[in-house]
This record gives structure tokens, C-alpha cells and sequence, in this order.
């Protein structure tokens, strides 16, 4: 923990959760589309040449290159090769072979002449209407993509559709990958009730865990929702103990400095050993971030903004590292200012902000917002852009890091 009074900035804070976060043991997952960007943990050899055979691009004539380099223009029609199928006999000097394409070339021949090039005189006669071919045009040799026991891919490599196709074309139906985290998640505070009922006196509804259990899945992760906890150190410690049993938990609400706030003082009796409280940053400040063994604890702010952006800079890239993903994040576009804008902050400031390409690059504009209980200001952004601690001046042109939210 840092000094008392003393704040973490972002890029610390980040730090300290990247230290602490280890990537998921690997299991055995099938290609199916639950194991879509899933990162690999073991690498995976083809265990035959691809492709398999030298195989004809186009649909056309396999033909002898030589036969056609003294001019010789009309060749005998021997056979026809349809995919899936293999060459019944070879093609001899003046002779051709039908052939579609991904078949295999017949043996004798070393080129295929496109079909729309030649002219069928009878059935078994054909005319080449075009100039010479060279040796190997329109053939993909066997194993010219891959020779069996290659390493296609390697431990790390991010499961997409592309690398789905190529898993299934070496024989793999299933594969060692890192699973996606399940992470608990729960709400706090006496006011809240779910969306599902009307709110009494002094009461509100719901939002943040509808709106962090989707930042969840989007981040890569599996929510586990637990409820909502009353401010009251019982209530609290029950579901604290069922959301510790998963390799992450997320509260948020109770962990600023009111009266209410007990949620970092249940965490420390719960046995979760704090990193930090504070960091520098809007919205936000009070997060905690501790652990418990292998276990991920964060306590974000109540407030709907603070609670969106302290997942998205320090949630989200534990996440991504459990997954194993090289690259936590979270990922920063630099982007010019539309406008001229002012913000006197105390603090960083992450401000909702609308980012789009423009031939001149990224191009980026805050968004009208009220601070951090305004969500609904949050939803005409697609990004935050980062202000400086200070009175600064922006003016339109200029340069500042932007953080893109996903849709
Ligand atoms: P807290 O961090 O518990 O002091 O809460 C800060 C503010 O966020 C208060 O106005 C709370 O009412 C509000 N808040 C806390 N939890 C939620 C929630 N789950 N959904 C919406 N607002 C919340
Ligand atoms: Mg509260």
C-alpha cells in the first residue's frame, strides 16, 4: 500500500493489478463457438501436408507447359477430374485433362490453363487460346502451405475464425486453451433494489450490476451475479465469502468514505490482503484492489461513471490476463481535438467522449456530461478522452490519448 494520503496514478494502479494477475490453468476446449478468443496454450503441428496433393487454383486444363512452348495449340482431351476425385490415367505429350478446381493434378502434367482461355472443338479435342503457361501456373504444390509436424500455431495465439478453419484442416477438434474467468460480481448500498421492482422513499434502482456484469462478458469474462448486499457487515460478509470462491470478484458501491462504506474493512476481516484504495484519476478515486490467494478483488465506486471506467482501465486488463492474452490493455488511440474545450479538473479526467475516423485520422469530441452519476451522458460516448489535472485550454487540432469502448 501506498503512503497514507498518498494517490496512485492510473498506469501504477494498472500495474500493480498486472503483477498480481496470472493466467488461468489450461483446459481441454472443444472448437466450438464458446471457445471463440480464447488464447491457445499449447502449440499445435499439422499432421499432414496442406494441401495434401498438388491441387489445380482453376477451373481449366491440366496440360504438359512443354507441349505449348513451340506453339502447338490443340491437345487431346484424356479425362476429366472432378474434386474429390483422383486422376484415373497421365496426361502424355499433345494431351490434356479437364480439371476443376481443388483436384489433383494427373501426373504429366506441370500447369493449368484457365477455362475461359481455351475453346472446346469436340469432345475430346481443345484448342488453347492463349500464349504459353509457364511450369506450375494455376497449381498449389502439395504442402506448399504447410508440411506435416509444422508448428501452425503457438502457445498464445488468439483463437479467431481464421485459426478455427486451419485447427479443423490439421484434424483438431478440440485444443488446450486458457478458459474464460468467472467473476462474481455484487452491489452494495441499503438503497438499491433490482430493476425489477419500483423504488420506495430514498431508494434506486439497480444499474451498475446489468451494466458491469455486460462490461464482463465483453472484457472475456463469465459474471456470476451474487445480489446485492446490504451496508450492514453481516449481509456483506456472506456474499463477500460465496464471491471469493471465484478467481475474481467486482463489488461495487461502499468502498468511499462514508459512514455505509464497510466494504474495505468486510474484505480485510474476509482475509483479502488490500494493494491499494485510492488512485488519481475522475471519475473514480476510492477503487480497491486487493487479493485473497489467487483470487482478484476489486471494490469499485457506487457511482454508475466511476464504476464503468475504473472496469474498463482496471478490470477489464485482469480479465485479459487471466485469459492470457499478451496484450492486457487497455488499448489507447491518440486522437485531435474537434474543438476547443475546457474542463478544470483536480485530477486526471476521463471524459466521455466521441471518437470517429476522418480522413485526417482519429478525430475526437467530449460529450455534454454532468460527472460521475450521469450514465445517461456516458451512453452518447464511444470512448474517453484524458484531460489533464489543471484549468488547462484545449484548443481544436491538438493531440490527447483516447480510450475506445467496444461496442
Ligand atoms: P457509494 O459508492 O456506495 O457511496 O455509492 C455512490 C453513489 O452510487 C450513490 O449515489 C449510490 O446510490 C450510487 N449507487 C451505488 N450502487 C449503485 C448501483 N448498483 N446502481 C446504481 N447506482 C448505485
Ligand atoms: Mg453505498
Amino acid at each position: 500500500m501506498g503512503k497514507a494520503g498518498e494517490l496512485l496514478s492510473v498506469g501504477q494502479g494498472q500495474e500493480i493489478v498486472l503483477r498480481h494477475g496470472r493466467p488461468l490453468p489450461p483446459e481441454v476446449v472443444p472448437l466450438t463457438s464458446s471457445s471463440l478468443g480464447l488464447v491457445l496454450a499449447e502449440d499445435v503441428a499439422s499432421d499432414l501436408d496442406m494441401p495434401p496433393y498438388d491441387k489445380a487454383l482453376m477451373d481449366g486444363y491440366a496440360v504438359r507447359a512443354a507441349d505449348l512452348a513451340g506453339g502447338q495449340a490443340e491437345l487431346e482431351v484424356v479425362e476429366e477430374i472432378m474434386a474429390g476425385h483422383t486422376p484415373a490415367r497421365p496426361v502424355g505429350a499433345g494431351q490434356a485433362a479437364r480439371i476443376m478446381t481443388g483436384a489433383p493434378i494427373p501426373s504429366g502434367a506441370d500447369a493449368v490453363v484457365a477455362v475461359e482461355r481455351t475453346r472446346l472443338l469436340e469432345a475430346t479435342r481443345v484448342r488453347i487460346e492463349v500464349g504459353p503457361p509457364k511450369p506450375g501456373q494455376h497449381i498449389l504444390r502439395r504442402g506448399a502451405e504447410t508440411r506435416k509436424g509444422e508448428v501452425v500455431f503457438t502457445a498464445g495465439t488468439v483463437l479467431r475464425p481464421q485459426e478455427f478453419g486451419v485447427l479443423a484442416t490439421v484434424g483438431r477438434t478440440a485444443v488446450q486453451a486458457r478458459p474464460a474467468p468467472v467473476v462474481a460480481l455484487m452491489t452494495t448500498g441499503d438503497e438499491v433494489v433490482e430493476a425489477s421492482q419500483q423504488p420506495g422513499p430514498g431508494q434506486i434502482r439497480n444499474g451498475n450490476s446489468p451494466m458491469l456484469a455486460a462490461q464482463i462478458v465483453r472484457a472475456g469474462g463469465v459474471p456470476r451475479y451474487l445480489g446485492i448486499a446490504r451496508d450492514l457487515v453481516e449481509s456483506l460478509r456472506r456474499l463477500i465469502a460465496e464471491g471469493l470462491r471465484s478467481p475474481m470478484l467486482v463489488l461495487s458501491g461502499g468502498v468511499s468514505a462514508g459512514l455505509a462504506d464497510l466494504v474495505p474493512g468486510v474484505l480485510r476481516d474476509s482475509g483479502v490482503e488490500p494493494h491499494f484504495h485510492k488512485v488519481a484519476m475522475k471519475p473514480g478515486k476510492p477503487i480497491f484492489f486487493g487479493t485473497r490467494g489467487e483470487t482478484l478483488v476489486f471494490g469499485l465506486p457506487g457511482n454508475p461513471v466511476s464504476s464503468f471506467a475504473c472496469f474498463e482501465l482496471f478490470v477489464r486488463p485482469a480479465i485479459r490476463r487471466m485469459r492470457g492474452h499478451a496484450d492486457a490493455g487497455p488499448k489507447w488511440v491518440d486522437a485531435t481535438l474537434a474543438e476547443n474545450f475546457s474542463y478544470p479538473t483536480d485530477r486526471p479526467t476521463y471524459h466521455p467522449a466521441w471518437l470517429d475516423w476522418s480522413e485526417s485520422g482519429w478525430r475526437v469530441r467530449a460529450v455534454p456530461w454532468f460527472g460521475s452519476a450521469d450514465l445517461r451522458g456516458l451512453t452518447r460516448a464511444n470512448s474517453l478522452v484524458l484531460l489533464e489535472a489543471g484549468s488547462r485550454q484545449y484548443t481544436a487540432g491538438e493531440s490527447r490519448p483516447v480510450l475506445k469502448i467496444e461496442e
